[in-house]
C-alpha cells in the first residue's frame, strides 16, 4: 500500500505543472580514447600512452525550468583549462591530461556564455546540482555565485583525502571564495520506488527532482530523477555511463570503480523496471538532446 508521503508526491505530480522545460546545453567539444569511453581489457596506462583511436566527447550540462526557478545539472568546463597553462597546478597533471583528452574549446563554452546563447542570464540560476566534482562538471561555478551548489557529502569527502587531483578533482577550482556549496545528506525514503538506493534528496520538496546516489565513476556521484506529469520520467546520470545503451548492456567504461559501477547500473535498471518509460541521459551521450526532446514531448491524452 502506498504511504502518505508518496501519495502526496503522486497527487502533486499529477495536478501541477512543476517543470516547464528540460534542455541540454552544449558546453564544448573534446575527444577521448576509444578505450576510455567504451572500456578495454588493456591497462589504463597502456591506452593513455599508446591508444591511437580518439572518439568525440561532447561536453554537456542541463537546465531545468522549475516553477521555483532555474536549476542546472552540472556547470560545464572552464575553457581556461586549455588556454591557461597554470589551470592545473601539477606538471604531471598537465602532462597526463593532454594524453587523456583533446579539447576543442573557445570562450563561448564558458557556462555564462552558454546560458546567454540559450537566452538565459547566469544570474537567474537558483540551484546547480553537481553530479560529481570532476573539472568538466564544476567548471562554471565561478559564474553563478548566487546559486546553491548541491553536492553529495560523500563526494565532498574526497576533497579531504590525500591528492584529490589524482582523481581529477581540482580543489583550487572548487573551494573558491564565492561558491555556495551545500552538502546533501541523503535521507532514507519510504517510497518503494527508491528501495534500492541508499537514500534520496528531494530538491524542490515536491517530488519533481529527486537526487539518487549512483557511485562508481566517483565515490559520491549522484543522478537526478526529473518527473513532470505528461512526460516520460528522465534520469540524468552524469558520468555513471558515457552512453545510455552501455548501462543497459552492462558495459563498463575504461574509468571508475568497476564493481561499484556495475552495482549502480543494476540499481538504475531496477528503477527502470518500476518506471518502464524512464529515459536515461548520460552527460557525454551524443543522443542526449534527441532523447530529452522525445521524453518531454507531451503525450496525447487520446492514446
Ligand atoms: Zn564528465
Amino acid at each position: 500500500m502506498a504511504n502518505t508521503k508518496s501519495e502526496s508526491l503522486d497527487s502533486k505530480l499529477s495536478t501541477d505543472q512543476l517543470i516547464t522545460s528540460v534542455r541540454v546545453l552544449n558546453c564544448g567539444r573534446a575527444e577521448q580514447h576509444k578505450e576510455h569511453r567504451y572500456g578495454s581489457k588493456l591497462p589504463q596506462l597502456w591506452w593513455v600512452f599508446f591508444g591511437r583511436t580518439w572518439v568525440p566527447l561532447p561536453l554537456q550540462c542541463f537546465v531545468i525550468e522549475h516553477r521555483n526557478g532555474l536549476v542546472l545539472f552540472d556547470t560545464g568546463i572552464d575553457p581556461a583549462i586549455s588556454s591557461d597553462k597554470a589551470y592545473i597546478k601539477q606538471a604531471i597533471g598537465r602532462f597526463l591530461l593532454s594524453r587523456i583528452f583533446r579539447f576543442h574549446l573557445t570562450d563561448r563554452d564558458r557556462i555564462d556564455h552558454v546560458l546567454a546563447n540559450a537566452g538565459i542570464a547566469a544570474s537567474d540560476v537558483r540551484i546547480a546540482v553537481i553530479s560529481h566534482l570532476h573539472f568538466d562538471h564544476v567548471g562554471g561555478i565561478a559564474h553563478i555565485p548566487q546559486a546553491d551548489l548541491l553536492v553529495s557529502e560523500r563526494e565532498t569527502a574526497i576533497l579531504s583525502e590525500p591528492h584529490p587531483e589524482r582523481e581529477w578533482i581540482l580543489r583550487e577550482h572548487i573551494e573558491i571564495p564565492d561558491a555556495k556549496w551545500r552538502q546533501i545528506a541523503l535521507q532514507s525514503s519510504d517510497d518503494p520506488l527508491f528501495d534500492g538506493f541508499d537514500g534520496i534528496h528531494d530538491v524542490a520538496g515536491d517530488g519533481s527532482m529527486i537526487l539518487l546516489p549512483t557511485p562508481g565513476h566517483t565515490a559520491g556521484s549522484i543522478s537526478m530523477l526529473v518527473r513532470q506529469n505528461g512526460w516520460d520520467p528522465i534520469l540524468l546520470v552524469g558520468d555513471l555511463t558515457y552512453e545510455a545503451a552501455m548501462l543497459e548492456q552492462d558495459r563498463v567504461p575504461g574509468t571508475g570503480d568497476r564493481k561499484t559501477l556495475l552495482a549502480s547500473f543494476a540499481k538504475v535498471r531496477e528503477l527502470k523496471k518500476l518506471l518502464p518509460e524512464l529515459v536515461i541521459i548520460a552527460s557525454h551521450d551524443f543522443g542526449a538532446e534527441a532523447a530529452i526532446s522525445g521524453a518531454t514531448r507531451t503525450k496525447s491524452t487520446f492514446i
